[in-house]
């Protein structure tokens, strides 16, 4: 099974989805997810990334989930407001009960699904409560 072996390299498994990588332009204007160019000044943008970090905005949980996330309902889906600026949404692997406005987060790197038949795991970033 030859396509069971081509696995994407280090890097790319490394800053694709094991980080938070958006950009940032010289005028200090961050984004994420990234942006080539800045709209603010116009300037081409460098990778930067980020903490993933931040405090809950608001949230929502989910009761009926979809096909494939069966076994996690219900859970919290939140808008998180990084500590760099920009937001993000994302699920919160504490309780529904646990998951309050303004609580602080700390991102987690998590499997989501696996294709069995294709041999391939799919990660993804998830978030969890600081205490
Ligand atoms: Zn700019």
């Amino acid at each position: 099974m030859p396509h069971r072996t081509a696995v994407a390299p280090e890097w790319r498994l490394k800053e694709g989805r094991y980080n938070l990588v958006g950009s940032k332009c010289a005028c200090g204007s961050l984004y994420f997810p990234a942006r080539m160019y800045c709209p603010a000044c116009k300037k081409e943008t460098t990778p930067h990334k980020f903490s993933g970090k931040g405090e809950i905005v608001t949230y929502t949980v989910i009761r009926s989930a979809p096909a494939g996330f069966e076994e996690y309902a219900p859970y919290a889906v939140a808008i998180i407001k990084l500590q760099e600026g920009p937001m993000i949404s994302g699920q919160i692997v504490n309780s529904p009960e646990e998951v309050k406005v303004g609580k602080r987060v700390t991102p987690i790197f998590r499997k989501l699904t696996e294709d069995g038949e294709a041999g391939i795991i799919h990660y993804g970033i998830k978030f969890e409560l600081e205490e």
